[in-house]
């Protein structure tokens, strides 16, 4: 079975962004793939985190991976912070990548702004600590949406060059474009794509978002002047997100929708994309609910899980230390 790697920050309550994107697609890898699915708590800490609520959506986040579908059985599913090779491998790689290649880094960009004259060095790094957490595993596969592949791209150099300067010792990942894929956009902001991280919460429908909250937020969605719903990316960003969404969530496509709401206000149609997302998340939501609530069982599948990766990770650290110089007794 081909490896496969995959990361989520539990930075805030997951989106639909994160569900459409990445976790829809996650379950079902998990079949196919020999799975490492990772809470990368060490990259949440890139932008200022309160610890007591970091904790808290640390457990959330495991607790909605498992309510998605992910099943312990067949993926190793884990906190990045309980397997120390994660930042060890992060620090060796640093000396081999390089100044220039991580400034050019688009969301380096974007989130560095927030951060004003104090951008803090871990922002700056955190490209170098999601090549380490890939080439750990020596992953055949890493499925990222559309913002992560400037990343992935960069991990491949770093691995290309390792394997270069010394010998063959990680795996070069391929990107994983998985057939649905959805890129969900800002509901306040259409040009740019939705985040957990947001500041305004009527930007993102949290997966946790009660139905008359989902409701509210896409009939507050920023649209365009006409009345038209037709999918045009160009001219009509927030209408085409809203059909993306809609799609995804009921399987229906761009001209059967354009079909369904000809000669409907836009009001209806934010209404019928509302309800679909809200039907959708409502079994993940009472899912999510029941495993919070019963006590132990997370704690159980992490410790199997989290010695699996322990393993699997050390296994790679030890002949990166070996090839770079380190002594070993
Ligand atoms: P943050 O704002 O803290 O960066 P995020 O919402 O961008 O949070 P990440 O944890 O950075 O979420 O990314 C987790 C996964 O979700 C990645 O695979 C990423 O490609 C995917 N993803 C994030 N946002 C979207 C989106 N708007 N549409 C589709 N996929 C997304
Ligand atoms: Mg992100």
């Amino acid at each position: 079975k081909k490896i496969l790697f995959s990361g989520i920050q539990p930075s805030g309550v997951f989106t639909i962004g994160n569900y459409f994107g990445a976790l829809k697609n996650w379950v079902e890898l998990q079949d196919e793939y020999n799975c490492y699915y990772c809470v990368v708590d060490l990259h949440a800490i890139t932008v200022p985190q309160v610890p007591k609520d970091l904790r808290q959506n640390s457990k959330n986040a495991l607790a909605m991976l498992l309510a998605c579908g992910l099943d312990p059985k067949k993926a190793t599913i884990y906190y990045q912070s309980h397997v120390s090779g994660h930042a060890e491998l992060a620090w060796i790689l640093n000396c081999f990548s390089y100044m220039g290649e991580l400034s050019r880094m688009t969301q380096f960009k974007d989130k560095s702004r927030k951060q004003g004259e104090n951008i803090r060095v871990g922002l700056y790094d955190y490209p170098v600590l999601m090549a380490a957490d890939i080439l750990l595993y020596q992953a055949d596969l890493v499925p990222v949406g559309q913002d992560q592949k400037q990343h992935l791209e960069l991990t491949r150099d770093i691995a290309q060059r390792f394997n270069n300067t010394f010998s063959p010792t990680f795996t070069i990942p391929e990107p994983y474009i998985p057939k649905a894929g959805a890129r969900v956009m800002s509901l306040q902001e259409p040009e740019k794509k939705m985040s957990k991280s947001d500041e305004n919460i009527n930007a993102f429908v949290s997966m946790t978002d009660h139905k008359d909250t989902i409701i509210k937020k896409f009939k507050r969605a920023v649209t365009d002047s006409e009345a038209e719903v037709r999918y045009d990316e160009e001219n009509k960003r927030g209408i085409s997100n809203l059909m993306e969404i809609y799609s995804v969530a009921t399987n229906k496509s761009y001209e059967e929708i354009e079909r369904e709401f000809q000669g409907k206000g836009y009001g209806d149609f934010k209404l019928a994309v509302g309800e679909s997302v809200a039907n959708l998340l409502e079994p993940i939501q009472r899912e999510y609910t029941k495993l919070l609530n019963e006590k132990g069982y997370m704690e159980e599948i992490l410790k199997e899980s989290t010695e699996v990766a322990r393993r699997v990770s050390n296994k790679t650290l030890s002949k990166v230390k070996k090839k770079v110089g380190f002594v070993s007794f």
